[in-house]
């Protein structure tokens, strides 16, 4: 049944219907009335999945799509223009072309932490580069989950995209093993990546993998504490640190850490008060699976503030951890979560020794006034992207790419680099026929000096 439907989409691709700039305009414009008219929808079904507020849900989820849907409207006729480029002396009076045509049937795989923005934003860049569409989101995400379902069927027939739901472990495989995409679009842990990239491989199709990872966040000496405090607070425990590009850890100079630990209480308490389990701004753990996996970092921790759990609610308080160890469980994996290690360092040697412990991080941040420093750090880290003085907002820039490297991920979008990620560069070199020089054909003997002079 399945596999029927994936040979719908690739009948439809190679109708050529897709193709046409003024179809895939279209096809925006009713994802964007969709999406508006299923607005109020969202704000539930994230205040349901994960007690996101509306004003975190449009910046992060709807409002975040629909700046990129406007983007890619505005340009997307730019965007696929063939792109004429310069010919080398061997080969003139040749002109040479770069073309950008669709993939052909793509598949998109989305989390659960920004359930609606990590499946949606790739699927424009897929609409707008001209191809057919998979979407298989995340199946612990449920409320979203059955609202884009809507948002998609609404507007768009299944043999052009194709909404899959379901226990990932069982669908996708079924999908990537008895069906060639032409391109798979992964965002998810590390751990699956590896399942995906295999299955890809089997295939030869090519991936994007949108991974995790333990992003570092330095606070140099001569930073401005009290942003750094407000800046990494917001990140962190924005949507209960269930985010990709949220610092996993903090490295702070010596010298600075007192302050820096009496900034980041104050700012806490000013963004969530006393009681964050009431508050509108602080989101829940998605499940049981996850909560207890979050709390297990607490029990031998040091905690200089937060601490407090509720599993019912599954709520984690936003919590600073003191002394720790690079051995201990929470430096070991990605944590995911509101639970942020506090590492003091001395020297940059021994700050690059705790990050190099976990190579390519997907973000890194730097916290300091020196442009020197700035430098310094950013050419002293392999990272993603990442930011100077903040946090995670890069990813909100759509003329940034974004992706990671590594272990944190291959291939990168947003904007216009969604839009190069789904279409193939086509080269192409088209050559007169009035001059064709009988130099370069055979006998070619005698020739070299001349190929020397041509070829250099
Ligand atoms: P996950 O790996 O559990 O699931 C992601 C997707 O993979 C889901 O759609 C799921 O159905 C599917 N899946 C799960 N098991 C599978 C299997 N065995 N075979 C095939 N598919 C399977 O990831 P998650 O827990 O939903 O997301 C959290 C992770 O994602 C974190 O590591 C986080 O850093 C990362 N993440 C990365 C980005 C980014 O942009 N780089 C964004 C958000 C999350």
């Amino acid at each position: 049944m399945l596999l029927t439907s994936l040979q719908r989409l690739r009948d439809h691709f190679n109708s050529g219907i897709t193709k046409d700039y003024s179809f895939r305009k279209e096809q925006l414009k009713k994802l964007k009335s969709s999406i508006l008219k299923h607005e109020q929808d969202l704000y539930d079904s994230l205040y349901a999945d994960l007690k996101k507020s509306p004003e975190e849900t449009w910046v992060a989820e709807t409002g975040f799509v629909i700046s990129e849907l406007n983007a890619t409207l505005k340009n997307l006729h730019l965007w696929m223009q063939p792109e004429n480029v310069e010919t080398n002396l061997l080969n003139l009076p040749s002109s040479s072309k770069v073309l950008k045509e669709p993939l052909g049937v793509v598949l998109i795989i989305g989390p659960w932490n920004y359930p609606f923005q990590l499946l949606i934003n790739p699927l424009v860049g897929a609409i707008g580069a001209g191809n057919c569409v998979v979407l298989k989101p995340s199946e612990f995400a449920s409320a979203t989950d059955a609202v884009m379902k809507k948002i998609i069927e609404d507007v768009f027939p299944p043999e052009y995209v194709l909404y899959v739901q379901g226990d990932g472990s069982t669908v996708i495989p079924e999908m990537m093993n008895n069906f060639t995409f032409d391109h798979v679009f992964y965002t998810g842990s590390t751990v699956v990546g590896k399942i995906i990239y295999k299955m890809a491989a089997e295939k030869l199709v090519p991936v994007t993998l949108e991974l995790g990872g333990k992003s570092p966040c330095v606070v140099e000496d001569d930073a401005n504490i009290k942003v750094a405090a407000r800046r990494i607070a917001m990140t962190k425990f924005s949507n209960a640190g269930q985010m990709c590009v949220a610092p996993d850890y903090v490295l702070v100079h010596e010298s600075v850490k007192e302050r820096f630990i009496s900034a980041m209480t104050g700012v806490v308490k000013d963004f969530f008060g006393d009681k964050p389990e009431q508050s509108y701004n602080y989101s829940k753990i998605i499940n049981e699976k996850q909560f207890d996996r979050l709390t297990g970092y607490l029990s031998n921790a040091k905690i200089i503030f937060g601490g407090r759990t509720d599993r019912q609610q599954l709520f984690i308080e936003p919590t600073l951890i003191d002394n720790v160890n690079t051995n201990d469980a929470v430096m070991k994996d990605e944590i995911f979560g509101p639970v942020l290690p506090l590492i003091s360092f001395k020297t940059k040697e021994e700050a690059l020794k705790v990050i190099g412990q976990h190579p390519n991080p997907l973000a890194f941040y730097v916290f300091t006034s020196s442009n020197a420093k700035e430098n310094d750090w950013l050419n002293s880290v392999a990272f993603g992207g990442g930011c100077v003085n903040n946090a995670s907002w890069h990813l909100t820039n759509h003329h940034l790419p974004f992706g990671g490297r590594g272990f944190s991920g291959t291939g990168n979008y947003h904007g216009k680099y969604s839009f190069d990620t789904f279409s193939h560069k086509k080269a192409i070199m088209k050559t007169p026929t009035w001059f064709d020089p009988s130099i370069k054909y055979p006998p070619l003997k005698g020739k070299l000096k001349l190929f020397k002079w041509v070829i250099r």
